[in-house]
């Protein structure tokens, strides 16, 4: 593990969601940021109201920008982010999860949470100095987020999808290369 557990979940659930952005859109309805917040075992206040949809799809571009950013830039997003949502670092023990850090309460709007879930995670991110882990796709076509967490740093692609594609046209290439 790169990072702790909590540090490494909030890293991919922040790329996820930053990369529903990439066409086509896969972040358009409640029923959507439901099977999201499922699939992160976020807790806490839902509204599943479209304003609460449209606050975190207005949020991608903004944690696109701090996943991306180099690791200066990343400290100031960071410390604004917890200034904006006036964090607080608290250890918490909820529902299956053992002692953790939360720093907004849990009735706090679901976009403010995201968004200081991700800035909890950068500061680690940035202190430890691991901001090469994070990175654009290396497919030509595709610019998702891409987050590296294996132990050699061989992740290239967002996806198996672009690393198939990619792996497909390499072979071609070397095939007419040999022909
Ligand atoms: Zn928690
Ligand atoms: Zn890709």
């Amino acid at each position: 593990m790169v990072f702790a557990h909590d540090t490494e979940q909030s890293l991919v659930a922040a790329v996820t969601l930053a990369n529903t952005a990439e066409p086509p859109d896969t972040l358009e309805t409640v029923a959507d940021l439901d099977a999201f917040y499922e699939r992160f075992e976020f807790t806490g206040r839902r509204d599943r109201t479209r304003a609460e949809l449209d606050e975190v799809r207005a949020l991608r571009p903004v944690l696109r920008s701090l996943l991306t950013a180099d690791r200066d830039t990343a400290a100031d997003l960071v410390n604004t982010m917890l200034a904006e949502a006036r964090a607080l670092p608290q250890l918490v023990r909820h529902d299956r999860f053992d002692w953790h850090l939360h720093a907004v309460v849990s009735d706090a709007p679901l976009p403010t949470r995201i968004s200081v879930e991700a800035a909890m995670a950068m500061i680690d991110v940035i202190r430890a100095d691991e901001l090469s882990r994070l990175g654009v796709c290396a497919d030509d076509d595709c610019e998702a987020v891409v987050l590296d967490l294996s132990r050699n740093r061989s992740r290239r692609f967002c996806s198996t999808a672009c690393g198939n594609r990619n792996a497909v046209a390499a072979y071609r290439a070397r095939r007419a290369a040999d022909a």
